[in-house]
């Protein structure tokens, strides 16, 4: 497994909308600033992207089975806030983030909640959105066919893995640029 530490990178703190929309603006800048030395990103992004959109389908055909019937949405505002590495998945994708409403109850419904479910694509909601799998979807999918199954636990792992390379080559880019970005 590709795993990557998230803890090391910058917080984007939900609670103190100033210092999210600097850093959000900074990594926005380090994008713009380093295209090509990010082009090895943009090349796992790709991946990341492929895996996502196949993980995405798998989910989309359980949740459509159990999200309509469901009496306790999980969608709260502060679910779809991004965190850094979000956005840096966001970016290497060449997708602009959503304006993101730091002023709403974090524990009222998400701003992207519409009357069908999220209104905005999956590649650019948090990841935590797709890594999130009440009880009653666990449930679906444990119960569905064996190999379905299997073909699910593969897929999330392969997503993983996907997403731990795209921000490994991400963090050693932007810390090897890190003092330039200082000086600005
Ligand atoms: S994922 Fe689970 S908790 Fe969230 S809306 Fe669907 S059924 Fe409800
Ligand atoms: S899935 Fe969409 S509506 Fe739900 S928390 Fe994530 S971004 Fe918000």
């Amino acid at each position: 497994m590709i795993g990557f530490d998230t803890t090391k990178l910058p917080k984007l703190d939900i609670n103190n909308p100033d210092g999210f929309t600097q850093i959000l603006d900074r990594l926005k800048r380090f994008f713009a600033d380093n295209k090509d030395k990010l082009l090895p990103v943009t090349l796992a992004a790709q991946n990341y992207s492929q895996k996502m959109e196949q993980v995405s389908s798998f989910i989309e055909a359980y949740t459509q089975k159990t999200c309509p019937y469901c009496g306790t949405v999980c969608c709260a505002q502060k679910h779809g806030l991004p965190e850094f590495g979000d956005v840096a998945a966001f970016l290497s994708l060449g997708h602009t983030p959503p304006y993101y409403d730091l002023h709403l109850p974090l524990s009222g419904a998400c701003q992207f909640m519409g009357p069908r479910g999220c209104t905005i694509e999956r590649i650019i909601r948090p990841y935590r959105c797709t890594w999130y799998f009440c009880d009653p979807l666990l449930t679906q999918i444990e119960i569905g066919p064996t190999a379905h199954y299997n073909q699910f636990i593969k897929l999330v792992q392969q997503l993983a893995d996907a997403r731990g390379q795209m921000l490994t080559l991400f963090y050693e880019i932007w810390t090897a640029n890190l003092t330039i970005m200082d000086e600005r």
